[in-house]
């Protein structure tokens, strides 16, 4: 098998991929902060992950993917103190925090189907495994790698960057990073400004809180994908993902927490994906110009000309390679919805020419090897660190060949019945498979309309034959499915639904 290259961020180049067990892969992927919607950047980023799944799951791997669901510790604004995010919506929407979550978890989880995305094989919550969480904050204590400050306890990144460089994901000296934070103040607890929380003593109103040898309180909120991913991967596993905000700070203390508490690097390869951008800027929640994915689908926005669909825009991120930003538009949208159109007029014109026959033997030597070129280009591309962008390239390259052999323009028997299987082959299992795109219902309704003309066309020689009991089985049982046909004046048939 061809070697598949990843671009890691941990070693900033392209490394060889090879599995801690042959034929096996674990993968966590920071899930989402279940209390508010999820906009289309996020989507993104699980797009891109659920595409990197699908590969391997192509490739043969036996898949382990885990993506958590952050329903506690995430505090506003990220940091160590005040208000977490489920509580402050609990609040203002008169709400339970456990019906805050189980409210955007239901929604998120339905994008996640409308987008096709897989789900992952395990799912599990910070809420779920707070006992886990607490374990690891004491072996961070007894280590010496943290301490505790009145209920709450802290990571002491200055200890630890004596030992292990902290900043190794974004490649940054301590010093650097502390040029970037505030001088800690008089009523400061931390001894170091870099330092965080593991551990978060809770306040008697914090809606959501539990025991623990420091009190009551709540975990931090890396604290989470370091227990979780451990407990389901173990403390080394082959792939770590995310959004690239999330390098500098998540991720940097998730390494820092695993080497502490168990002296390994957690993932053996940090992929992070680029952000969607509108009109330049990062969308985000807080920013205020994120599109959800509803928004999108009615085309209810002020941004947005008209509805796109699902499949539209998925196939939109997919022309765009992971690690590039991608910057929201209309007519990058419009164009997708072309270019997505072609592409499964092609594929039905693959299907039309499955029937035919075809020489051992092409007819046009060249035309052969390019087209055998152009589908092997597939995995090439997706091997080159899941270039997508190449692949769909290549595709559209095939694109004029395949309607031309299916049209009449290139005789048949061009290319070989081998190279015809490859290219059938791949063509499809990519088209869905890989990069999980699914006909939209505007391509199921004209399937529709193709079986009831057949239907009509069917009837109406079985009328002509004056063989009622077929015609009229007809009528009745499509009756039953409720779709009416109507015999006009001029003896066209109409249908519609009852
Ligand atoms: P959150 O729910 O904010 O924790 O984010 C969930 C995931 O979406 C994380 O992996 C983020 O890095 C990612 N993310 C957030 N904003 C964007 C964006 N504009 N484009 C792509 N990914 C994003
Ligand atoms: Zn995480």
């Amino acid at each position: 098998m061809a070697d598949l290259k990843i671009y890691n961020s941990l070693t900033r180049k392209k490394d060889v991929f090879t599995p801690i067990t042959p034929g096996h892969l674990g993968m966590y992927v920071c899930g989402p902060t279940v209390y508010s919607d999820v906009h289309l950047g996020n989507c993104r980023t699980f797009i891109s992950f659920d595409i990197i799944y699908r590969y391997f799951l192509y490739l043969g791997y036996k898949v382990r993917y885990v993506r958590n669901i952050t329903d506690a510790g995430h505090l506003e604004g990220d940091r160590d103190e005040g208000d977490d995010k489920f509580s402050k919506k609990a609040r203002l929407e008169q709400l339970e925090p456990m019906e805050i979550v189980q409210k955007y978890t239901l929604g998120f989880h339905k994008v996640m189907e409308l987008f096709n995305n897989l789900p992952p094989t395990i799912e599990p919550t910070a809420t779920g495994h707070i006992s886990e969480q607490i374990e690891m904050v004491k072996h961070i204590l007894k280590n010496g790698y943290a301490y505790e400050v009145d209920g709450t306890v802290y990571f002491d990144v200055e200890k630890y960057n004596k030992e292990k460089p902290y900043g190794i994901l974004t490649n940054r000296k301590l010093e650097e990073l502390l040029e970037g934070t505030r001088e800690l103040g008089g009523q400061d607890e931390k001894k170091g400004r870099l330092d965080f929380a593991l551990w978060i003593k809770a306040k008697p109103e914090h809606l959501m809180q539990w025991p623990s040898p420091w009190g009551m309180g709540f975990p931090g909120w890396h604290i989470e994908c370091s227990a979780m991913s451990g407990k389901y991967l173990g403390t080394q596993f082959d792939i770590h993902g995310g959004g690239m905000d999330l390098a500098a700070t998540h991720h940097t203390n998730e390494i820092a927490q695993s080497e502490a508490c168990y002296n390994v690097s957690p993932a053996r390869y940090w992929i992070h994906t680029n952000m969607l951008t509108v009109n330049g800027a990062r969308m985000s929640k807080s920013a205020g110009n994120g599109f959800l994915p509803g928004e999108l689908f009615t085309g209810d926005h002020p941004l947005l000309e008209k509805a796109y669909s699902p499949m539209t825009v998925r196939f939109f991120m997919l022309q765009t390679h992971y690690r590039s930003t991608l910057d929201f538009s209309n007519e990058a949208l419009q164009a997708a919805e072309k270019g997505l159109k072609r592409l499964w007029e092609a594929y039905q014109n693959l299907k039309q020419l499955s029937s035919q026959q075809l020489p051992d033997t092409p007819a046009d030597a060249a035309l052969d090897v390019r087209v055998r070129e152009l589908v092997k280009g597939f995995d090439d591309s997706m091997n080159d660190d899941f270039n997508t962008a190449k692949v769909l390239a290549n595709m559209f390259e095939l694109t004029p060949v395949i309607n031309s052999l299916r049209g009449g323009q290139i005789p048949p028997g061009s290319i070989s019945r081998s190279t015809f299987a490859f290219l059938n082959k791949q063509f499809t299992v990519y088209l869905k498979d890989v990069f999980g795109l699914r006909e939209d219902s505007a391509g199921d309704n004209g399937r529709l309309e193709g079986v009831l003309q057949l239907l009509i066309q069917i009837r109406k020689e079985a009328r002509a034959k004056r063989d009622f009991v077929t015609s009229d089985k007809i009528r009745n049982e499509l009756n039953e499915q409720g779709i009416i046909l109507k015999d006009e004046k001029d003896g066209n048939v109409s249908w519609s639904f009852g």
